[in-house]
């Protein structure tokens, strides 16, 4: 049994299979049924980087918020915590913005 990549999302199939078992693209050869799955699936996939980017930004806010808190000197385990939450918080924010960077320049 061979295996194909499936034009859509890539992953692999049997080359006995009509459709696609992981995203349900035919087989068939219908290339505008493909293109079209292909362009549903990537705005899916930047709004969900989308909102990503925005929840890691919130992570950043909330980070910055607890460390302030009050105007007072924060203890260490609210600034260690603090510290690790904007840590998280932007290396998820610079991921899922380099993914959507590079999820809008190949479309
Ligand atoms: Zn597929």
């Amino acid at each position: 049994m061979a295996l194909v990549h499936c034009p859509v999302c890539n992953k692999r199939n049997s080359d006995k299979a009509k459709a696609c078992q992981h995203c349900n693209t035919p087989f068939d050869g219908d290339q505008e049924a493909m293109a079209r799955q292909k362009r549903i699936r990537k705005i899916k996939q930047q709004a969900s980087l989308t909102t990503h980017s925005f929840a890691a930004l919130t992570m950043i806010v909330g980070a910055i918020t607890l460390y302030f808190w009050g105007l007072e000197t924060p203890s260490p385990e609210r600034a260690m915590t603090a510290y690790s939450l904007g840590v998280v918080g932007s290396i998820w924010y610079m991921v899922s913005r380099v993914r959507l960077f590079l999820s809008k320049r190949s479309s």
